[in-house]
């Protein structure tokens, strides 16, 4: 920390405030004195009075202590820049799950029916009838169940009530009755139970 940059800081944002070092002692409830000593850098603003004099000139402690503002606009701006790059990341990876999600569920499908329909129309022993069924029958359950994940954790739902966005437990998205990827779950947020849209940005 240094004191004459400091010192020289609370100057600059108290001309920009429009305030003398009178006026600016009065709002704090010391002497003018004080405020002199902290611009020249003799002193540093006690602990006390440091939440009100900050709030006073429109700057964060941080700032104060650091003795710039630009500086931790820089970084502030850096940190939501990665973090908007997260969240888009998130969505590119969503979108590509549930593409995943929609041919596992078709290739599902097929792995389920082909079978069955082949055990109906060839002419077979039953055996051999429950043999063919049951080898469709486990991988289809195995891909539909992968599906269902990632249908759970890509994305969230959208509450049509309140336009709460969430993500459902894994047993509230099983035993919801759906139409496609839309689901007739309860909103944690309202209460409600409504037809709930899959939507992958939470903006
Ligand atoms: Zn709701």
């Amino acid at each position: 920390m240094d004191q004459i940059i400091i010192g020289k800081f609370i100057a600059e944002r108290r001309k920009e405030k429009g305030l003398t070092q009178m006026q600016l002692a009065q709002e704090l409830g010391i002497t003018d004195r004080a405020v002199s000593k902290w611009e020249n850098g003799r002193a540093l603003p006690d602990a006390s009075l440091m939440l009100q004099l900050c709030r006073i000139l429109g700057i964060s402690v941080t700032e104060l202590l650091s003795g710039e503002v630009i500086a931790m606009e820089n970084s502030n701006q850096e940190l939501e820049k990665r973090l908007l790059e997260m969240v888009r990341e998130k969505e590119r990876r969503d979108k590509q799950l549930l593409r995943i999600e929609w041919v596992l569920g078709i290739l599902s499908c097929i792995i389920l029916f082909v079978p069955i329909m082949i055990g109906a129309l060839l002419p077979m022993e039953d055996w051999q009838r429950i043999v063919l069924v049951f080898s469709g029958f486990v991988p289809a359950i195995v891909g539909f169940s992968f599906a269902m994940k990632i249908e759970q954790v890509a994305g969230y739902y959208e509450c049509k009530e309140c336009g709460h966005k969430y993500v459902p437990t894994y047993k509230a998205m099983y035993m919801a009755p759906h139409m496609g990827r839309t689901r007739h779950m309860k909103c944690p947020e309202c209460g409600k139970k409504t037809w709930q849209k899959k939507v992958v940005s939470k903006d």
